[in-house]
């Protein structure tokens, strides 16, 4: 089967992020077992959800895992014009799906090559990873990884992440990590807002001291040029269950914030300065009413940057392999960061634009296919020599 009739059968399973990927992960292992090539499985805990990896190729060091997540966005609310998951051909040299482009395109396309890589006579293997739950805070990445670094005796060197990124090689990504902040005030007549303590204004203030946390960090320098913007980003995007009445003092208040870091900062960081401030500011409040609190969790787990360091040998190789030689970053979360810390070279590099990826008509165009199926015809004969 060529790349595109492997991707109609991989958009037809529509897998959304947090659901059971049983079924779509049932058809790759399938796949897999027709083409002799034995997999492992890596279940969640009441296992409805499972990661695949295997190792096609010899036992030895310095191989490369070809990474790609099975699950979608919802299309819920989107104005599509043919079924969302039924892999359509308007003639247009796109082909249009959900997953289309992020990220079922670079899948289709490692299982293509699967005959290829079966055929050639390998000196270093390929593996391949396939996770799920990537769409609601790449959970599934670390233990996929760390059990790739387990299971095999030797151990792989490189990762590459089939992100699309229309075939460019990419050599960071920024972090991603998103809060969920609680207040705890007092309720009273508004008359006494002097003494009580109303949770939406200490809220409001927080958010301020969040954005000015944000330009303290590009005051201070904190700026790389590789990235837009050049700088992490910290943001207050929901603001929820507030006051009853403009006359009555609010007893609660709660906001979600997201931070988007450039590699050298760390949203932990941010987070737990945000934490310490908050500490002083109960403190404060708690003299006028003793319940006063303010908790902050995670709202999504802590996606690391990726920051591919110069020098690393996986940047001439995975630019031998395309033909867009120009080294790019992108400000997605992916999983990327996670291979990196599990000790992988990681780089991104896939099929698709991420302009089209998680809105209504997502596409694929034909061209990056083919220019990623050329990629992993490069790989394997790289891999032979
Ligand atoms: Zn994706």
């Amino acid at each position: 089967m060529k790349s595109a009739e492997i991707l109609a059968h991989l958009v037809s399973f529509p897998v959304l992020g947090g659901e059971s990927n049983s079924s779509i992960a049932t058809w790759i292992e399938n796949y897999l077992t027709e083409h002799q090539v034995e997999f492992k499985n890596v279940p969640n805990e009441d296992g409805t959800k499972r990661s695949i990896h295997c190792r096609i190729g010899p036992a030895v060091d310095d191989g490369i895992v070809l990474s790609g997540h099975t699950d979608v966005v919802p299309v819920e609310g989107q104005d599509w014009k043919t079924d969302p998951f039924t892999l359509t051909d308007i003639g247009d040299e796109n082909l249009y799906a959900r997953g289309s482009c992020d990220m079922k395109g670079f899948i289709a396309c490692c299982l293509a090559a699967v005959p290829a890589i079966k055929k050639a006579p390998l000196k270093k293997p390929i593996y391949f990873a396939f996770s799920y739950d990537e769409e609601v805070g790449c959970l599934a990445g670390p233990a996929l990884a760390a059990d790739i670094n387990n299971h095999y005796s030797e151990r792989p060197k490189y990762a590459l992440i089939g992100e699309p990124s229309m075939m460019k090689p990419i050599i960071g990504q920024k972090g991603i990590c998103i809060f969920k902040t609680t207040l705890n005030g007092s309720a009273g007549h508004s008359s006494r807002i002097k003494s009580e303590v109303s949770a939406i204004s200490e809220a409001a203030k927080l958010i301020v001291w969040l954005e000015n946390k944000m330009d303290a960090l590009i005051q201070a320098g904190d700026i790389d040029h590789r990235f837009q913007p050049a700088h992490s980003t910290i943001h207050c995007g929901v603001f929820d269950k507030s006051g009853i009445a403009p006359n009555v003092i609010s007893d609660s208040a709660s906001f979600m914030w997201d931070v988007r870091v450039i590699p050298k900062n760390k949203a932990v960081a941010i987070k737990d300065e945000f934490v310490a401030y908050c500490a002083s500011v109960i403190e404060k409040n708690r003299e006028r009413f003793p319940e006063f609190d303010i908790q902050t969790e995670y709202a999504h787990s802590d996606v690391p940057a990726m920051d591919c360091p110069e020098g690393s040998d996986i940047i001439p190789l995975i630019r031998s392999l395309v033909e867009d030689k120009a080294l790019g970053t992108v400000s997605y979360a992916a999983e990327a960061g996670q291979f990196a810390e599990a000790g992988f070279q990681t780089m991104i590099c896939g099929p698709g634009d991420i302009a089209q990826a998680h809105r209504a008509n997502e596409f694929v165009a034909k061209f990056q296919l083919d220019a990623c199926d050329r990629m992993l015809i490069n790989l394997i004969s790289t891999l032979s020599k």
